[in-house]
């Protein structure tokens, strides 16, 4: 579903920021990318979105892919409902689906807030109207920037087991930037630790072997 072959991209004449990024992933998979700030995570999410061409190299997303964005901070219009907050994407499309919406609430946990003002919502319950406005489109892949980190950790327990939930019934292909390895090991089929504009390795989250 998301495919890059040996990218290289930098910033206008700058120095390049990727230097030879190749990755894969399939329908349903979650990738998690760790690395030290600055190393490029959330350049190769802008160019898995297309949102930057490559100087170098290919991205290539299924036939039509629908990509959905979520960011650290919500982005949420002070001056809509919820319910039109997340309406938003679909009236965009010239779509717009009233059960979706209702739909997505409900599968972010939140179906009781549709007519709420984003002011009145916490930080969580922000955080998953934006996991909502991301999902209404039917997304077959889902680029994750970071999303939870300014949250406290038992919500961000919450959202993850959430996640882990719309990865299995939403099926999106996936790639979570974190600099939580924890989150990185609770979440992701694969992680791939990145150094400075490069891949370094790939972990496998499982069971210690020799637990059983
Ligand atoms: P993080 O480590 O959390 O990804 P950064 O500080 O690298 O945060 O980047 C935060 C935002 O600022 C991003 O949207 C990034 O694209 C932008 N940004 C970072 N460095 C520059 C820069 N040198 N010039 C312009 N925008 C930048
Ligand atoms: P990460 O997400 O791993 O923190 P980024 O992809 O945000 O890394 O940034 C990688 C490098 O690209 C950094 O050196 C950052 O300063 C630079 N950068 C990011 N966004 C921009 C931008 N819009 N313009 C110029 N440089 C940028």
């Amino acid at each position: 579903m998301i495919r890059v072959d040996n990218v290289r991209f930098g910033y206008g004449n700058a120095a390049l920021v990727l230097d030879g990024v190749s990755l894969s992933v399939a329908p349903g998979e979650m990738v998690a990318l760790v690395g030290p700030s600055g190393c490029g995570k959330s350049t190769l999410l802008r160019l898995v979105a297309g949102l930057e061409v490559p100087s170098a190299g290919s991205v290539t997303r299924g036939e039509g892919a629908e990509t959905g964005f979520v960011f650290q901070s919500p982005a949420l219009l002070p001056w809509k409902k919820v319910r039109a907050n997340v309406a938003l994407p679909l009236e965009l499309a010239g779509k717009p689906d009233t059960a979706a919406v209702q739909a997505c609430l409900d599968a972010a946990g939140i179906g009781d807030l549709g007519d709420r003002y984003p002011a009145s919502l916490s930080g969580g319950q922000a955080m998953r109207v934006s996991i909502a406005r991301a999902l209404v489109t039917a997304p077959d892949i889902l680029l994750f920037d970071e999303p939870f980190a300014a949250l406290d950790e038992i919500i961000r327990f919450h959202l993850n087991d959430l996640i882990l939930g719309l990865k299995v019934s939403r099926k999106f292909a996936s790639l979570f930037v974190t600099h939580s390895l924890y989150e990185a090991a609770y979440l992701a089929d694969r992680i791939l630790v990145m150094g400075k504009g490069r891949f370094l390795g790939q972990v496998v989250p499982g069971i210690d072997p020799a637990l059983g």
